[in-house]
């Protein structure tokens, strides 16, 4: 048998010396499907999780064209001047299905690219969104194992993987605009329930007036929502990523709420509540896996969708002869 061309310990050593090289190496050996790479990532990510560090999980996410990108680069510039080190991940949902993604396909966030304190990983892909997820919420551990106290996890808010983002994040940050008429421009109910902040971009030049406006409306709206486990009233504010304003306020925001969530206690129960209802999902997913993966399995199914077509068996019993 071939020995793996991965060194784990070297993979390991590289990693936690904070090399983005290595960083790099250990998240595309996670998202790799191959049954031996599997074996070495699961290694990997129980040796760095002792080394995991202090760290702050931010979720941002808003409909294509809110200004993400630019809001992440402005806000992940600030951060590192204040000497702190910032990785940027992406969920993007559409890259699995087309060859262009929402997020993919720009040169995105080019100055913070370049900054030796962040690190950029553009969209996982893969089969399942709870497959990508998994993958995820492994790169963080290993961003926080290569010393990134800030870890941003991106995601285009048109789709389901708002919750998913949500159960792997301390921090879930909605971006908005100020539209005309429909006020909820496609974000649902839901997605502004799981907010902690709301923060109205593109509150510049003409369109100032009307971001003011929407603020007092989402103030209201925020009002009526049902009382967050955090115990935090959500801010809503505004910014403009382009001329960087409003960005520091939001930092502000979100260190009030990490002290608050300390000392509440909040911040380590979501994390380990998180924890929890991850490993029971990837409980799930191992069983079916396992289960499809048997041998000529395949061919059993269809063996029993026929005889069940025909009438000549009950769905109970074809059910217990696939696993018996
Ligand atoms: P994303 O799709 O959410 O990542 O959005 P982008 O960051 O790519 O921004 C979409 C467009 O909005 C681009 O043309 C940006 O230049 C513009 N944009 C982003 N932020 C602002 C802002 O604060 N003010 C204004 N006026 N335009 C912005």
């Amino acid at each position: 048998r071939r020995t793996p061309d991965i060194h784990l310990q070297d993979l390991i050593d590289g990693l936690l010396s904070g090399n983005r090289a290595f960083l790099s190496k250990a998240i595309t050996l996670v998202e790799s499907k191959k049954a031996e790479h599997k074996k070495l990532s699961a290694e990997l990510v129980n040796a760095v999780i002792q080394h995991e560090k202090e760290s702050f999980r931010i979720g941002i996410t808003g409909v294509p064209g809110v200004g993400k990108s630019t809001f992440i680069e402005a806000f992940g510039k600030m951060l590192t001047s204040k000497g702190k080190k910032v990785a940027v991940l992406s969920i993007d949902p559409s890259s699995n299905r087309t060859k262009g993604s929402i997020l993919g396909d720009k040169t995105r966030m080019d100055e913070l690219s370049r900054d030796p304190n962040a690190y950029i990983r553009p969209s996982a892909s893969g089969a399942t969104l709870g497959g990508v997820a998994s993958n995820t919420r492994e790169s963080i551990l290993l961003c926080e194992a290569a010393g990134y106290d800030v870890v941003i996890i991106e995601t285009v808010g048109v789709g389901q993987s708002e919750t998913v983002v949500k159960d792997m994040v301390d921090y879930f940050l909605l971006l908005m605009l100020a539209g005309g008429g429909d006020e909820l421009q496609g974000i649902k109910r839901g997605i502004m329930e799981m907010a902690d902040h709301i923060l109205i971009n593109k509150a510049d030049k003409d369109n100032l007036k009307a971001a003011k406006k929407a603020r007092e409306d989402y103030k209201n709206a925020v009002h009526l929502f049902p009382p967050n486990d955090a115990e935090w009233t959500v801010p809503v504010g505004l910014c403009s990523a382009i001329e960087k304003t409003g960005i520091d306020d939001a930092w502000n925001e979100i260190d009030n709420y990490a002290q608050h969530t300390q000392m509440n206690g909040w911040f380590n129960e979501n994390r380990r509540r998180q924890a929890i209802k991850w490993f029971h999902e990837r409980v799930r997913a191992r069983l079916e896996e396992d289960f499809y993966s048997k041998p000529n399995i395949k061919e059993e199914i269809k063996k029993r969708e026929e005889l069940i077509s025909s009438q000549k068996i009950s769905v109970r019993k074809a059910v217990d002869e696939l696993f018996s």
